[in-house]
């Protein structure tokens, strides 16, 4: 078993890895870096202010694979009010959750005297260690082609949309979101929370509407797994479910086969992979990440008070004048040129390791003990042990988003708690 080990990222993976390695008798030196005060949160659980929900039900948020209602429990304990096992709490919630869970790994620790530290950095001395887990999380979006280093580095433009610096930002003029998923529910949320009345505009690709989390309709037929399951037919088995079932019923069929995708997708070539890509994700991200009932009447709301204006196009330029953005962008095939108090960028995390600023992630590249996939979504690794495919001296796991290339589904805790519990497996049987 490898006595010296490196878990890089203070997030659910980190947590939940380390966690897994204690209870299933780990015995050595764990080294847990972290960002300077962010010991379990990650971006999605801090303690924000804004009344934001997880997307996923209580029941399914469990942070142990092998127990599924331990987050009721802890509910039912601490939260009773929000205890039934079909509502969506306050993500600052599972922040609590989550760091309840990081207090009792320590404690577990001292018991089995595990030496476990905390590094405040993000740099890491590699070779030190027998084992590295990278648990890095969520990258920040890529920055839009052609925008200057002087807008990047203003206040007109927001790069970081899960830690938006409000003070910076103007009341009068409207706000530009690029971007039309979770993260920009997330962050309309977040900016009228903090008091910011104006009209947002959010621009994307397609410009979808998000989809509701059915209430819980009972999927009344069976649908067995298609038999062919390369990507045509697989459209064509979705397309025919979508026609015979009511909307309801043909969501919570996505959510059945949803753990099947990450065995699809391995099995695709790459070039259904690249098809995928480019005129499927879209629509199977919109389908399978779904907003609670509360939060889509608050959009809808939005929406309907002309509040918030979304909108299907390309940004064609971004520049600042010191005193507020100038934004093109097309939408139904006109140019629209207007005067913002702020570009936010919601285009969702980065994936392409090649251009991540990590410098953890940046360093192990450089020397190639990493490797970008072929699709350039993530870290090159093994699908059934986690480890990274390249020349490192030691063993390189990875855990969460960088594995996107790999599985494609890596992303919510379902997918995030089993990655955990096999890589600590994977280290503790190895040599
Ligand atoms: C806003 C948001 C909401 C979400 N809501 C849900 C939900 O409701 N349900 C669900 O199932 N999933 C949800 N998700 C998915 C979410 O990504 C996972 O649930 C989980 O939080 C990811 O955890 P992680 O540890 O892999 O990454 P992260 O939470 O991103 O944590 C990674 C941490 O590592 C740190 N780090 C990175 N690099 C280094 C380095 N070199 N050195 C030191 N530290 C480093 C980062 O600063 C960060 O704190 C949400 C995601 C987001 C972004």
């Amino acid at each position: 078993m490898p006595k010296k080990i490196a878990v890089i990222g203070g997030g659910f993976s980190g947590t939940m890895v380390i966690r897994q390695l204690i209870d299933h008798g780990f015995k050595g030196t764990i080294h847990r870096f972290i960002q300077e005060n962010s010991e379990t949160g990650g971006p999605a659980y801090k303690n924000n202010s804004a009344p934001l929900l997880l997307n996923v039900r209580n029941q399914n948020m469990s942070a142990f694979p092998d127990d599924p209602s331990h987050f009721v429990r802890f509910l039912e304990l601490h939260f009773p009010e929000h205890a039934l096992p079909n509502n969506f709490v306050l993500r600052s919630i599972y922040g609590h959750y989550l760091k309840s869970i990081w207090d009792e790994t320590k404690d577990l620790s001292k018991k089995a005297e595990i030496q476990l530290q905390l590094v405040s950095s993000f740099q890491v001395d590699h070779e030190e260690y027998d084992a590295i887990v990278l648990a890095t999380g969520n990258e920040l979006p890529r920055i839009p082609t052609g925008l200057s280093t002087k807008v990047i580095a203003s206040s007109f433009y927001q790069g970081n949309p899960w830690e938006i610096d409000f003070n910076s930002i103007q009341h009068e003029l409207p706000i530009f979101i690029l971007g039309n998923g979770l993260t920009m529910v997330d962050t309309v949320l977040s900016l009228r929370q903090a008091g910011f009345q104006q009209k947002i505009v959010a621009l994307s690709t397609h410009g979808f509407n998000m989809l509701v989390h059915p209430e819980n309709e009972v999927l009344t037929q069976q649908v067995s797994a298609p038999v062919q399951q390369d990507l045509h037919s697989l459209v064509h088995f979705f397309n025919i479910q979508r026609k015979g079932l009511s909307h309801a019923q043909f969501l919570l069929l996505v959510d059945s086969f949803r753990p099947y995708f990450s065995t699809w997708w391995q099995r695709f070539s790459l070039d259904e992979k690249k098809l995928f890509i480019s005129k499927f994700r879209h629509v199977w991200g919109t389908i399978r990440h779904r907003i609670p009932t509360q939060i889509a009447q608050k959009i809808n709301e939005e929406r309907i008070s002309g509040q918030l204006v979304v909108q299907a196009g390309k940004l064609l330029s971004f520049q600042e004048n010191g005193q507020f953005a100038q934004i093109a962008y097309t939408s139904d095939n006109k140019v629209i040129n207007g005067d913002f108090a702020c570009l936010i960028n919601c285009t969702g995390p980065e994936t392409d390791i090649t251009v991540m600023s990590n410098p953890v992630i940046k360093d192990l590249l450089s020397k190639q003990w990493i490797l970008p996939d072929l699709i350039r979504q993530g870290i090159d690794i093994q699908a059934d042990t986690h480890l990274a495919l390249g020349n490192s001296p030691m063993k390189i796991y990875a855990i969460g988003n960088l594995c996107k290339g790999t599985l494609w589904e890596s992303t919510a805790v379902g997918e995030l708690r089993a990655q955990a519990k096999l890589i600590a497996k994977g280290i503790l049987e190895s040599k």
